[in-house]
């Protein structure tokens, strides 16, 4: 049975399909600068469209999309129906250069693939299992309840995978395992996974908080944020801009945010360059102490995403270096993630169960 996996962008529409009895990919590919000029793509439809004439559109039985934010609502992967279309709708305050290009990709899959069964995936809905002590955030309550702002979290099917992929590896049910997942990638996330569930995660309201990331600080004393904008007389955008874009690896390093561009340069002995590559590594260090902490012991620490899957002296360093906090028992594993193919899968189940 053929799935095919859309992953749209606000100016790119990703897409794989997949035979999921064999679990291989088929084809995979990407439109890219959607709506810019002399692209030949002026919209989504139109990439959808594109999209359908590549393929054998008759053979797909299903398509899963990845959607950023599900808000509270979603705790695991649904059939869109119209109600799933509005509440994506209303997510949409919470995650406005996400979901819109997702809800563009799903109505023109509506248009061009009229009878095939559509399912989202939320990047979300892994962490919804969270307790409230770890997603209420200590400002006054009022605001969850008007706006809900709370802790949502980020790469959670990255964060599922590699977790089940961790349990096979360990040959062990997840109900047993105390895992920390570290996503490490241009977003930077970690999440700590208790018996298989989400219970803390370090990405939070937002993809800002948490690790350092390419161009995202992470943790910050919010106050900085008002006394920057005052000082330099900064607009909502630009603080934005700054905070999103210019931080990170690339605002302490003043190199580059990939991580690649880093390590050449600290090599050359490039003080700024080594300083943010510490800080990467102490935020990490940081993160799996307190998880150790709240879960009350660890099993194995899984690293996935470009850096996670490219770096293996960032393992071996850990390791080395949190053998006297974690004794020997803790395993330090590298999992490549699927985030495709765990959407293809949870597609495949939902297709199956209605
Ligand atoms: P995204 O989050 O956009 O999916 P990736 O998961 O591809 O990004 O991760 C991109 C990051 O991975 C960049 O910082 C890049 O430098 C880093 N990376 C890729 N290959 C290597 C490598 N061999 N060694 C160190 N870092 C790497």
């Amino acid at each position: 049975m053929l799935i095919l996996v859309i992953n749209c962008g606000s100016s790119s529409c990703k897409y794989q399909l997949f035979d999921i009895k064999s679990k291989k990919s088929l084809a995979k590919g990407i439109i890219e600068r959607i709506g810019q000029r002399n692209s030949g793509c002026k919209n989504h439809y139109q990439a959808i469209k594109l999209i359908r004439d590549k393929l054998p559109s008759s053979e797909i039985k299903g398509i899963g999309h990845r959607v950023v934010h599900g808000g509270e609502e979603f705790k695991e992967a649904v059939v869109i129906k119209k109600n799933v279309l509005r509440s994506i709708e209303r997510a949409s305050e919470l995650a406005p250069l996400h979901n819109p290009p997702s809800l563009a990709g799903i109505k023109a899959c509506k248009r061009y693939f009229p009878k095939i069964p559509q399912i989202a995936v939320f990047d979300t809905a892994f962490h919804q299992s969270m307790p409230a002590h770890a997603y209420i955030y200590g400002i006054p309550f009022r605001f969850y309840r008007k706006y809900k702002i709370r802790r949502y979290g980020f790469h959670g099917t990255s964060h599922r995978f590699v977790a089940n992929e961790a349990s096979r590896k360990l040959k062990k049910p997840l109900r047993r395992l105390k895992i920390i997942t570290a996503h490490l990638g241009n977003g930077c996330s970690m999440t700590a996974v208790l018996r298989g569930k989400a219970i803390d995660t370090t990405m939070g309201f937002t993809p800002l908080e948490g690790l350092l990331m390419g161009t995202r600080g992470g943790d910050l004393d919010p106050a900085i944020v008002t006394f920057l904008m005052e000082k330099e007389r900064l607009s909502t955008t630009e603080i934005n801009e700054i905070l999103n874009k210019k931080s990170g690896l690339l605002g302490i390093s003043g190199v580059s945010n990939d991580m690649r561009d880093i390590l050449v340069k600290m090599k050359k002995g490039n003080a700024r360059a080594r300083l943010a590559f510490r800080i990467f590594i102490y935020r990490i260090k940081k993160y799996i102490g307190a998880y150790h902490a709240i879960m009350g012991g660890l099993d194995a620490v899984v690293f996935t995403g470009g850096i996670g899957e490219n770096l293996p002296g960032l393992r071996q360093m850990l390791s080395r270096e949190l053998r006297g906090v974690l004794g020997n028992k803790a395993k330090f594993l590298t999992i490549p993630t699927n985030e495709e193919l765990l959407i293809a899968r949870d597609t495949y189940r939902l297709i199956k169960a209605n």
